[in-house]
């Protein structure tokens, strides 16, 4: 042998631990269940979770089992992010805004052994309990409370329960391909699927992830993770601030407008990340309290698309929007949109136009789009095609499925329709059950929505595909008007005349007082196409 490198396995708990050795001072801001703000530190939150893995294993919960999480972002759910995969558990994070059905479902599937849970969520718990099959214990994050122990019988406190554990036991070794953490994608068709994450591809997920040309965080910033914890590990963020030393501030339960602006305000916070809608609720609250928020510097916007409006009014508060892809199926980073060295020359409008985009993929990615005949599609920026990924971060077998979920040549395919240009430059169309085929001709739901959302009177809108009884399928815009908004179903129809081909102009545009959103934030529109989809039909 000519010589040879240490093997280090790639770790959760040693992200934590780095924390703890190098930068224990840093801040975690929480926002409590409660009300109220805590102030710990990542040395804390360090010792906690070793407290934490410790304590589970005194209970008799094993390596690999699984310890579901309903909770909001808040210092005790980063503690059970590393603690619980530190001792070699598992951590299950369940999205509050499912049904109680699918909650039961996906606890009973991922075979939780602990449930931990927030406050909001004791009298939902209690409800569940006599459905959960293999849950031994549930832990209310935070004190004893008289209250939970009443509605929910045994139930444990997790601040005492820490008191059980030992912050000086050291994490177990553990081989980085072992499971760390579940996640189930949002089942808006058939049951929830299970995406099993390992402690390798996670921390090579936030090495990567935290690339100058991707999410780019450092010991300078303050850090606030809109997206929860339940909505694919908050994208990685707890795991790049560890590893980073950065500011932490956990927003808790309350994510409108108002309540952000504040806590930006407060805590300085010089980036945010969260899904479209929640920056919508933002902005309106920006307009409302003529608050400026000068300390955020960067967004970074992802999980639909990003409504090209929204740039400019970023602009005006000196907030860079970095447009992001991904989804449950690849941790859930799969392209970041940064400009390039060129870029920087060009006009505001040209680079907004860019931003757009869903990006470039960070290294340990790779892209393709394929045909529907699954031929090979060029990189040219106009072929469109169905978006296939691979990578270190990306699914291959759900949790508890024996069959892979991979093309036959290992690619995965994201559902989502996509053009990729030369530069690698990747703009998500489509997603695949989304797209209007109107005579034999895609027309992009996401375009239309842009053109609605771009006009003053409205406040948000979606496209969708309305059976016709001569095109097969045809578009029909479902809006939501600004409070103040006055606009006509056929003013809002000429607004599209220049801005897309004709025939693709819609047909019929409904006004609502909603839209139905879903649990990651984002519009239904299946449940759109349930209510909407034959009012052509209807007319004609
Ligand atoms: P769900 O299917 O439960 O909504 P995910 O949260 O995993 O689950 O969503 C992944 C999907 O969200 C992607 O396949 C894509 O359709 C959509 N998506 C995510 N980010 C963007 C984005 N920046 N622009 C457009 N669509 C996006």
């Amino acid at each position: 042998m000519l010589g040879q490198m240490m093997h280090m396995p790639l770790t959760i708990g040693s992200l934590i631990d780095h924390a703890a050795r190098f930068h224990a001072q840093g801040e975690v801001v929480s926002v409590e269940t409660a009300g109220g703000i805590e102030h710990s530190t990542w040395g804390e939150v360090a010792a906690n979770a070793h407290r934490l893995a410790s304590a589970l294993r005194k209970l008799g919960v094993k390596e690999g089992d699984r310890c579901g999480t309903i909770a909001w972002n808040n210092r005790r759910h980063l503690e059970i992010y590393f603690g619980v995969a530190g001792g070699g558990m598992v951590c299950h994070t369940i999205n509050p805004r499912m049904g109680p059905e699918q909650m039961v479902y996906v606890i009973n599937h991922a075979k939780d052994q602990v449930l931990f849970i927030d406050a909001t969520f004791v009298a939902a718990a209690g409800k569940l309990k006599p459905a959960l099959k293999e849950t031994k214990h549930i832990i209310l994050m935070g004190p004893r409370s008289e209250e939970a122990a009443e509605a929910v019988p045994g139930i444990l406190f997790y601040d005492e329960f820490l008191e059980t554990g030992d912050a000086s036991e050291p994490f177990p070794d553990l081989d980085e391909n072992a499971a760390s953490s579940l996640c189930y994608t949002s089942g808006t068709t058939g049951d929830p699927k299970g995406v099993l994450y390992s402690h390798r591809s996670t921390v090579l997920h936030s090495l990567a992830g935290n690339q100058p040309d991707s999410i780019n965080i450092s010991a300078k910033d303050t850090v606030l993770p809109v997206v929860p914890m339940f909505h694919v590990n908050a994208w990685g963020v707890p795991y790049i601030a560890a590893q980073t030393g950065c500011k932490l501030v956990l927003p808790g339960p309350n994510l409108d407008g108002k309540s952000l602006v504040k806590l930006i305000e407060d805590t300085e916070t010089t980036l945010a990340l969260g899904v479209p809608t929640i920056w919508m609720g933002l902005l309106a609250a920006l307009k409302e309290t003529g608050a400026k928020i000068p300390s955020l510097k960067r967004t970074v916007v992802g999980g639909s698309a990003l409504p090209p409006s929204m740039i400019p009014l970023f602009a005006e508060y000196g907030t860079e929007l970095i447009h992001a892809w991904g989804m449950t199926e690849t941790s859930p980073l799969g392209s970041v949109n940064q400009l390039l060295q060129r870029h920087t020359k060009l006009s505001e409008q040209e680079q907004a136009d860019i931003r757009l985009g869903q990006g470039r993929a960070p290294f340990g990615v790779d892209l393709r789009i394929v045909d529907e005949a699954g031929n090979i599609l060029p990189h040219d920026g106009a072929a469109q095609g169905e978006l296939q990924v691979r990578g270190h971060w990306i699914v291959d077998t759900y949790f508890g499925k024996d069959k892979s979920a991979l093309t036959m040549d290992g690619w995965f395919d994201t559902g989502d329709v996509a053009t990729i240009n030369d530069e690698g430059f990747m703009i998500i169309r489509d997603r695949s059950k989304d797209i209007i085929k109107s005579g034999g001709e895609w027309i992009s739901t996401v375009t239309l929505e842009n053109i609605s959302i771009a006009h003053p009177a409205i406040a948000n809108a979606a496209a969708i595909a309305a059976h016709h009884p001569k095109w097969d399928e045809r578009p029909v815009i479902v809006a939501i008007k600004n409070v103040d908004g006055e606009v006509t179903e056929e003013e809002l129809l000429a607004f599209y005349k220049g801005k897309v081909e004709s025939w693709q102009i819609p047909d019929k545009v409904i006004f609502v007082d909603a839209l139905p959103i879903g649990s990651t934030g984002k519009v239904q529109k299946n449940k759109l196409r349930e209510e909407f989809g034959n009012v052509l039909l209807d007319a004609s």
